[in-house]
């Protein structure tokens, strides 16, 4: 077909390839969700709707993306690690980037009813993202990491700032003052002297953030399935991938 005078643009347009042989992480995040979950009317300081939402569209990514081998998440965001040698789209970032953002945006819109069947969702909400790569088991292990200590930080600090608030009766200011410079430590035990609340009891899926895992299972009796299984547990400790020794061999 002969080229069009036009066709000379193409040039402009500059591709990045991700580093070959080195674990890829898309993570998006939700834009403004602070207000979004007040619009919404989200439980705080975790709403479960919301989480289990996150989840199911974290679930999609994974169906349409077969090289994510883990993906992790907690409140607005969510991790997706491809395996290393992963040659989906060429390992072309702005690819990788642009549709797991997009089908994630999708999903959590299309799956909204099923998960807050009496909130109406008010506007469009948008997810931002980022590719980051990482050379070594070690650095992909402790990027995971890093995001689970997120959790326990911010969930702590949350959990004892809304028992303040709404079951203390304190202003927000207030709560945030006697919360400024405390300790996990302090926090544990204003929860339990104050509030009476254990905080190893809370449910895990708040504790521990949501752990996405592909498995092989046996579907009744007619051969293998391969499905995403949520998990709600410690993946800083070596345990976890003595457990599933399978995720660093791909
Ligand atoms: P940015 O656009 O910079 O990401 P943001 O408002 O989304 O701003 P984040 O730091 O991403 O800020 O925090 C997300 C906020 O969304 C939380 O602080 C919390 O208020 C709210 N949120 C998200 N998911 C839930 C949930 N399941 N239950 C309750 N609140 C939630
Ligand atoms: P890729 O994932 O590589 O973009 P693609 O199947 O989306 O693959 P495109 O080159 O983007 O291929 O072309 C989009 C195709 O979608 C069109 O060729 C056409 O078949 C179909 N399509 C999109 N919009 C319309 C429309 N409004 N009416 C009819 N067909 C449409
Ligand atoms: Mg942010
Ligand atoms: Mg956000
Ligand atoms: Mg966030
Ligand atoms: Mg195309
Ligand atoms: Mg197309």
């Amino acid at each position: 077909m002969a080229k069009s005078n036009f066709e000379y643009v193409r040039d402009f347009e500059h591709e990045t390839r991700c580093l070959p042989n080195t674990w890829i992480v898309v993570r998006i995040d939700g834009k403004g969700f602070h207000r979004f979950a007040d619009l919404h009317d989200f439980v705080k300081p975790n709403d479960t709707r919301g989480l289990t939402l996150m989840a199911r569209a974290a679930a999609d990514v994974m169906f349409e993306f077969t090289d994510v081998i883990i993906s992790f998440g907690h409140s607005d965001e969510f991790s997706f690690v491809f395996r290393k040698n992963t040659a989906v789209f060429n390992r072309r970032a702005e690819k990788l980037s642009s549709l797991v953002t997009s089908l994630f945006s999708s999903s959590y819109v299309f799956h909204w009813n099923d998960h807050f069947p009496d909130t109406k969702l008010r506007y469009p909400p948008a997810f931002d993202s980022r590719i980051v790569l990482y050379p070594t088991d070690e650095n992909m292990k402790d990027y995971l990491s890093w995001r689970q200590a997120d959790v326990h930080v911010n969930n702590l600090y949350n959990l004892s700032f809304w028992s303040l608030v709404l079951k203390g009766g304190l202003k927000p200011c207030e709560a945030e003052l006697k919360l400024r410079g405390t300790l996990a430590s302090d926090k544990n035990e204003l929860l339990f002297q104050e509030f009476g609340i254990n905080y190893n009891q809370e449910p895990p899926m708040f504790r521990k953030g949501t752990t996405l895992l592909r498995k092989s299972v046996d579907f009744l009796g007619k051969g293998k399935r391969t499905i995403v299984m949520p998990y709600y547990c410690d993946i800083i400790k070596k345990d976890f991938w003595d457990t599933h020794p399978e995720l660093l061999k791909q």
